[in-house]
Order: C-alpha cells, then sequence, then structure tokens
C-alpha cells in the first residue's frame, strides 16, 4: 500500500523509532540498515496496519449473545444503554484492554472509540489510560447526548415499558447532558488527552448521534474540532429512524445548520439518497461504513459503490463490539464487499483491492491522518501488520489482495507494530500477560465484569431468555 500500489516480493521494511525509514527489496534495504532487531516475515505477508473507523470499544463486555435479534433502538435502550451506565471505571479498563487484545491479533492499529455515556468521566480516562499503556492508536470520540428527538422519545418508552425488570438510563437518574457543561466537559477531556502518548491519543469532541443532538451541541463540537485540529465523529441516518429530521435528510439537516465539512466522520449512512450523496460530496464528510452491524440490527444497506464513484472518502468499521459482535477487520472487509455485490447484483461492486484500500489508506484518510498512516512509505509512522500465509486456507496465493480478502478468516495476524512498538508478536501479546498474568486471566476478569454489569443492569433476564426458534 504505497502510491504505486506496489506488491513487493522478497521485500523488507526498515523502522527507526517510530518511523519507517526504508522499503524495497530485502537485499537493497539490508545494505543501508545493518544493524538492530530483525523480525523475520519471510513467507509472510506485511501490510500497513487496519484503521477501524468506527467502533465502541468497551461494549464488549456486554456481548455474549445479549443483544442478538434487536433492532437498532431496542438493542439501544434495552441493552446498550443499560449495561453501559452500569460499568464502573475498573469495567471500562478491562473491556478497554480485551478490545486491544482482540483489535492486535486482527491487525487493527487505529481505532476510533465512539464513547457513549462519555458523561461518566472515569470511564473515559480509564479508557484512554489503558489505549496509552498497551499501545493503541486511538481517536476517542467522546459523545454527548444533549437532547432527544421528539418523535422518537415514544417509541423509546414502549420499547423500555417491554422490560420493566432492566435497569433503564431514567431509573438511575441519567439525564441528557447540558450543552454548556458537556461541551466544558469534553474540551477538558481534549486540553487533558488530545496528543498525548507520542501522538497516538487524540480527543474528538463528538455530538453522538443526529437525533440526540441540539444544533448548539452540533456546531460547538465542529467548532472545537477546528480549535484543537481534531474531527467530530457521528451517527447519522443509521436506520430508517433517523433517515430524517425536521422533514429534510439527516444529512441535508446537518448541511443546512452548518455542521458538515471536511472534519465531520459520519458514521454508517445507510439511509441516505443522491442529493446526499452531493451534499457529502461538496463538503468533503467523510464516511465510516460499518457494514456488519447494519446487517446485524437490519438498518439499511449504506449506498458505498456510489459514494465511492461520487468520490467520497470511506473507512471501514467494526462498529460496535455488541452488534457486530466482533472486532475483525479481515472478516469484514469479506463481508462488505459481499454486501455490496449482491445488493448491486454486480460482482465487481467494490473489489477486493479498494476494500483493502478503505481498510488502510482510505481509512486513515478518513481520520485526517494519511499523512502520518495507512500505508507502508518511508516518513510515516511506523504501524504494521505481518499476516501468516502458510496455512490451509490461505494457500495457494497468487493475487495478494484477492488471497486477503477472499481466503484470510481474520485469525492470520501474527505480529502487529504500533508507532514502532511490538504491541503483538507471535500472537502473543507481552503487555497484557505482564498486567494481568496471561491473556486467560484477562479473559476470565473479563467474563466477570461482564456478570456484574449484567446483574447491575437487570439483563439477566435476556441473559436466560428461553430457547426462541421464531420471535416476534
Ligand atoms: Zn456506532
Amino acid at each position: 500500500m504505497n502510491p504505486r500500489r506496489e506488491v513487493i516480493e522478497a521485500g523488507a521494511v526498515a523502522v527507526d523509532g517510530e518511523t519507517i525509514v526504508a522499503v524495497g527489496r530485502t537485499d537493497e534495504v539490508a545494505k543501508q540498515h545493518k544493524s538492530g532487531r530483525i523480525i523475520d516475515a519471510k513467507g509472510k505477508i506485511v501490510l500497513p496496519g487496519f484503521v477501524n473507523a468506527h467502533s465502541h470499544a468497551i461494549h464488549n463486555l456486554l456481548r455474549g449473545g445479549l443483544s442478538v435479534d434487536k433492532s437498532l433502538y431496542d438493542w439501544l435502550w434495552n441493552i446498550l444503554n443499560p449495561g453501559v451506565i452500569s460499568y464502573k471505571s475498573q469495567d471500562a479498563e478491562i473491556g478497554a484492554a480485551l478490545f486491544c487484545a482482540e483489535a492486535f491479533s486482527s491487525g487493527v492499529t487505529t481505532v476510533v472509540d465512539n464513547a457513549d455515556w462519555g458523561c461518566i468521566d472515569e470511564l473515559s480516562k480509564s479508557t484512554i489510560k489503558t489505549y496509552d499503556q498497551f499501545g493503541m492508536r486511538a481517536m476517542y470520540a467522546r459523545m454527548i447526548y444533549d437532547t432527544v428527538y421528539p418523535a422518537l422519545e415514544d417509541y423509546i418508552k414502549i420499547l423500555e415499558a417491554q422490560h420493566p425488570e432492566i435497569v433503564h438510563v431514567g431509573d438511575r437518574n441519567i439525564e441528557l447532558e447540558n450543552t454548556g457543561s458537556a461541551i466544558r466537559s469534553v474540551e477538558n477531556l481534549i486540553r487533558e488527552f488530545h496528543r498525548t502518548a507520542d501522538g497516538r491519543i487524540s480527543v474528538w469532541p463528538s455530538p453522538g448521534i443526529t437525533h440526540y443532538s441540539t444544533k448548539e451541541c452540533l456546531l460547538k463540537c465542529r467548532e472545537l474540532a477546528d480549535r484543537y485540529d481534531a474531527m467530530c465523529s457521528i451517527h447519522v441516518a443509521e436506520s430508517r429512524y433517523d433517515k430524517e429530521i425536521y422533514g429534510v435528510s439527516s444529512i441535508e439537516y446537518l448541511d443546512r445548520i452548518g455542521f458538515l465539512s471536511d472534519r465531520i466522520l459520519a458514521g454508517h449512512c445507510a439511509q441516505i439518497n443522491d442529493r446526499d450523496i452531493r451534499i457529502m460530496k461538496l463538503r468533503d464528510t467523510r464516511v465510516a461504513h460499518n457494514p456488519v452491524s447494519n446487517m446485524f440490527l437490519a438498518s439499511g444497506i449504506a449506498p458505498i459503490p456510489k459514494m465511492l464513484a461520487a468520490g467520497i472518502t470511506i473507512g471501514l468499521g467494526t462498529d460496535d463490539c455488541n452488534c457486530n459482535c466482533s472486532v475483525n477487520m479481515l472478516a469484514d472487509m469479506k463481508t462488505a464487499v459481499l454486501l455490496h455485490k449482491v445488493a448491486n447484483l454486480d460482482a465487481a461492486a467494490i473489489t477486493a483491492e479498494k476494500i483493502l484500500e478503505m481498510a488502510t489508506i482510505d481509512g486513515a484518510r478518513a481520520v485526517r491522518m494519511e499523512k502520518e498512516i495507512g500505508s507502508i512509505e518511508s516518513g510515516k509512522k511506523a504501524d504494521l501488520i505481518i499476516v501468516d500465509t502458510g496455512l490451509p486456507n490461505l494457500t495457494p496465493c497468487h493475487n495478494v489482495p484477492g488471497t486477503l480478502v477472499y481466503q484470510a478468516s481474520g485469525k492470520e495476524v501474527t505480529t502487529t507494530i504500533i508507532n514502532g512498538t511490538v504491541v503483538m508478536e507471535d500472537g502473543r501479546i507481552s503487555s497484557i500477560e505482564k498486567k494481568y498474568g496471561s491473556l486467560t486471566a484477562l479473559l476470565e476478569k473479563a467474563q466477570q465484569s461482564s456478570n456484574e454489569i449484567i446483574e447491575r443492569a437487570g439483563l439477566g433476564k435476556i441473559k436466560d431468555r428461553p430457547w426462541r426458534s421464531f420471535s416476534n
């Protein structure tokens, strides 16, 4: 992945500190770089690390079958929100560590982490510190909910009433945030953590969902993003419930109020029209495509081939660990291309090469870091992964992009390097082993944390639901 899209056979990458200093054939690179540690990647593929352009990391502790067979708002208000507000700061730490372990082993080196209920300050700090500790490159998108669109309010009450045993947001007296204090809280988090950890950690002011954000919140977040050289991540037109607002499309509304720009990363856009695409192109608004989540929650099919043809920058996201329910970019690449092939009855709707670009350099552009990450070039940050090809499912291999996208399961990444630091080698994450004793010990802690969260959130009845061959 470089501007010439070269596949270099018998190649090598030289890294000095945080930076890639040479890329080329091994004999040529070795002549200039004789000393230092060597990682042997013979018979393997070296790729830029994957940019996961949309995720919600610590929701992973709500996995395990709770969220299945639910539509977006039922899942949001009856599983996700009751769960997240029941977290304690140590749960956020365990969730973020579990996320790092899963993400590193699937080749993710950069993540946009959309933090629901960012108002719970201790969860934010605990998560960010964990990313710092384990070496993840993270954009922490601290989300704000400061209103609820009236047309959705009654529907949400109906959904919540179906599960009186759950401890809902209102039961905990957690209020929608006051706009002014939310903005101050985000700015404090930016001042404390933005561009820390050798530049690996960023903090983004992020109005959570178009329908949960006042105009004032949207514009103040955008102003903060401009001032601090950050971006705003936001959920836009994810489903039919939030396709329109005030009688116009969500994209048109966001444009009319002056929100859209090249600092906006719009997640989903699964329910947008041709005019919305023109508006987004005009504003150079970036998109995070989350195909598995959109299919899981039956939200819709984002018109990605049309957006690509219009020249919109699109990154790929795994979305929520609770509505995917995994962090696996290679698997999601295959799902994405298959989805758009069948949706358009066009076998070349998205090529293997393009989806690899979306997971790497286009993702980097989507988060405005294309000058630093997303490809293997001299001068860029050393965010690299090594993929083992010596496996039955990756044999034979002729065309590298085609083999990776259609044959890999996502478990073939052996080594992950972020900012020049080896965070996983031969499948082992030494920082996790050092902190928790072993990966198994972390998994046991994660299960325990999850059990306690489910208990506090009143989600036991959903956990123990009877066998259900059909559902309403
Ligand atoms: Zn999301």
